[in-house]
């Protein structure tokens, strides 16, 4: 009799593969992180297993991948609400993200990680840029590693900035961000469960030199890495008066371009911009509250589905979204592109699970282990429970999932194999409760509250 870790029994299984292969009754085996049986159930089936989760009356859905947050904004939800992204920046995140702790750092990773895991996500991407003190960092990755979610860390940096008051502490020579790049990747060894990426921040905040030579660290050492591009009209704008061209031309033609290259937000992109960046099999991280939070706009999704390009849903920093939650995004991501069009059927359901799951799996190269629930593939689960008055009736559990779904609706998530999230109690011991009041009594150190 075969072995196993974990046994899901009598769960219906949307796997969310390329025959979109569903199984009304089916049974999940993990064994050492990996998923090693996935079949309809059958009566006489026996195995031995570790532990067993009954989840009859409840669907499996791959986990989510958020592929763009910053986790220690999420101690900054609602402030400089109602302003555009350079006005916000400079009265909310700027402010707090030059004098962050080391104890503000843990507590807003645990909020964002916590929130992630019991939202859904299994995979977590943080675009890391408060580099004043490099410990930050570590302290960053530590705590996420710590709740059990999986992790890509980010670390990007800024060489330029004077002329939107880019805080001189976060201004540094691109040499000295790919020694620390170098120094985190040596002392956290990058595995299965965590990767660390670089990039630029934005266009207005970094130098073609800057880009040139993360380029080249990153072709080199086959590191991956990410930019924010076109979120505003600013980006094009800084880069049509210092390079007189336009951010999409100037980063094609130095290279930049690639399929190693995670583009966040792109809401502004021309029709040839789309065919460049599909051309190149540049993936883009679409954060569709964050854009709405700032005004930003709404990135041409559709076009972009329709050119081929491979995109995936981010939630942003949670100062300009209020929450890490992947489901509200999911919802956004269908709703907006319908309503832009005048079209409802502009997105569908189905479309969003797949930049949720599989689309966020090959934005980060990790399409081989993660994105679809198949044998071979690692055990990122969730089981969704559709016991709520919000969700019931369930006809389609692809479209409540993501017209109806709220994060009570996430009964277990897992990780790797590992549950790290079982109804309403984490497995990295953290209380929801506890880390509330630690959290209120943070804020009012600092003064931000009474
Ligand atoms: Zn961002």
């Amino acid at each position: 009799m075969k072995a196993y870790d974990l046994v899901i029994e009598n769960a219906a299984i949307y796997t969310m593969d390329a025959n979109k292969t569903m199984i009304e009754n089916g049974i999940i085996g993990v064994k050492d992180g990996t998923i090693s049986l996935l079949e309809k159930q059958s009566e006489d089936f026996g195995c031995q297993a570790e532990k067993r989760i009954d989840a009859r009356g409840m669907t499996a859905f791959p986990g989510f991948v958020n592929t763009h947050v910053h986790c220690f904004q999420s101690l900054l939800k609602g402030l400089g609400a109602d302003r555009p992204l350079i006005s916000w920046l400079n009265s909310s995140v700027q402010p707090f993200g030059v004098r962050v702790t080391h104890r503000q750092q843990e507590l807003a990773a645990l909020l964002a990680c916590l929130e992630a895991l019991k939202s859904g996500c299994t995979t977590l991407c943080d675009f890391f840029y408060t580099n004043q003190d490099p410990e930050l960092a570590d302290v960053c990755v530590e705590t996420m590693k710590r709740t059990g979610i999986r992790c890509v860390f980010m670390r990007t940096f800024q060489d330029y900035g004077e002329e939107y008051n880019v805080p001189d502490c976060y201004v540094e020579p691109v040499e000295k961000a790919i020694e620390d790049v170098e120094r985190l990747r040596k002392k956290f060894r990058s595995d299965d469960m965590l990767s660390i990426w670089t990039g630029p921040d934005v266009t207005w905040a970094t130098t073609k030199k800057g880009c040139e030579a993360i380029l080249e660290y990153c072709l080199d050492r086959k590191v991956r890495y990410t930019m924010h591009l076109n979120e505003t009209q600013e980006d094009n704008e800084m880069c049509l008066r210092h390079y007189g061209k336009n951010i999409v031309d100037l980063l094609d033609e130095i290279g930049f371009l690639t399929d190693q290259f995670l583009a966040v937000h792109c809401v502004n992109l021309t029709q040839n911009e789309i065919k460049t960046l599909a051309e190149r099999g540049v993936s883009i991280s679409h954060n569709p509250a964050a854009n709405l939070y700032l005004g930003s706009g709404i990135a041409p999704i559709p076009a972009c589905l329709q050119a081929d390009m491979n995109i995936s849903l981010g939630t942003d920093g949670a100062a300009s979204n209020n929450t890490t939650d992947m489901l509200d995004t999911m919802r956004l991501a269908a709703l907006i592109h319908k309503g832009v069009c005048r079209d409802a059927t502009a997105m569908s359901a189905e479309k969003v699970v797949r930049m949720a799951t599989k689309g966020g799996a090959k934005a980060l190269g990790m399409e081989k282990t993660i994105g679809t629930l198949e044998v071979g593939k690692k055990a990122d689960i969730i089981l969704f429970d559709p016991g709520r008055i919000r969700s019931v009736p369930v006809h389609d559990p692809i479209a409540t999932l993501v017209y109806s779904a709220s994060a009570e609706n996430i009964h277990t998530t897992i990780v790797n194999g590992e549950v790290v999230y079982c109804n309403g109690v984490f497995s990295c011991g953290i209380d929801e409760v506890q880390l509330y009041h630690q959290v209120m009594s943070e804020m009012r150190n600092i003064g931000l509250h009474d």
